[in-house]
């Protein structure tokens, strides 16, 4: 077989396995092989049990260890051939403030743990001057797994890859989301205006105010844009003060 060819079939295959873990966890465990023959059906897998099975069976929500479980060895789409560990997320499980990212770089997969080397020591400084650290906030990327050469990451993977920081979120339940870069904005908010329209509004995800401002990682390209993102992060500031206990 044609190596595009095998490659198109192995995206494909990896989109349908991605469409089936979504169905699982919105509760559908069974599809009708015809409308006409509903008592035919294929199982979906039930290895894992699903936020909706969760809330059938009466279970608690599920917790951020129990999605981190899960995704240690996942295989939704193709990054995780070359990965060598899932950079899931790190920070206060109970954070009223979560700060969304893209995807992890070489130096984030190797330490396992989202925003470090400069772009992240720079995040340290914006929280610093919030009056917050890496404990009082949690940190997180749309997409768990590196991308070769730190490409964008594909339609497919995004897909694949933005329930798990959905469910995150709902375990979470933070009072903000601040989203750092167009990626992260685009994806939580359905949109596709760019970050540059986007940042500095208020928007809502899932009924959480969510700040769309630029990533650091393009703050240490264009350094004029630090004011904006500080004028951005004020806003998250006052917010958290108004709502604050
Ligand atoms: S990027 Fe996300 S969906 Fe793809 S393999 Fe990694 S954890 Fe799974």
């Amino acid at each position: 077989m044609p190596d595009k060819l095998y490659q198109e079939c192995r995206t494909l295959i990896s989109g349908c396995r991605a469409i089936f873990e979504d169905l699982r966890e919105a509760g559908i465990d069974t599809i009708p092989l015809s409308p006409k023959k509903n008592t035919t059906s294929i199982p979906v897998s039930s290895e894992h049990q699903t936020p909706q099975a969760q809330e059938n069976s009466s279970i608690p929500q599920e917790t951020l260890a129990d999605i981190q479980h899960e995704l240690a060895n996942c295989q939704r789409c193709l990054l995780n051939e070359q990965r060598t560990q899932v950079v899931f997320g790190v920070g206060n499980p109970n954070a009223r403030l979560v700060l969304v990212g893209e995807a992890p770089g070489s130096e984030e997969e190797s330490q396992g743990e989202p925003f470090v080397g400069e772009a992240g020591q720079l995040l340290d400084r914006i929280l610093l001057a919030m009056k917050l650290s890496r404990e009082d906030v949690y940190l997180c990327n749309l997409i768990k797994c590196r991308t070769p050469n730190s490409r964008e990451p594909e339609t497919v993977e995004i897909a694949s890859c933005e329930t798990f920081l959905k469910r995150q979120l709902a375990a979470i339940a933070p009072e903000v989301v601040l989203s750092l870069g167009q990626l992260a904005t685009r994806t939580l908010l359905q949109t596709d205006e760019p970050i540059n329209k986007l940042r500095g509004r208020w928007q809502t995800y899932a009924g959480i105010p969510l700040m769309p401002t630029f990533h650091p990682a393009d703050l240490l390209q264009n350094p004029a844009r630090k004011h904006q993102v500080w004028e951005d992060v004020k806003q998250v500031i006052h917010r958290l003060q108004d709502s604050g206990t």
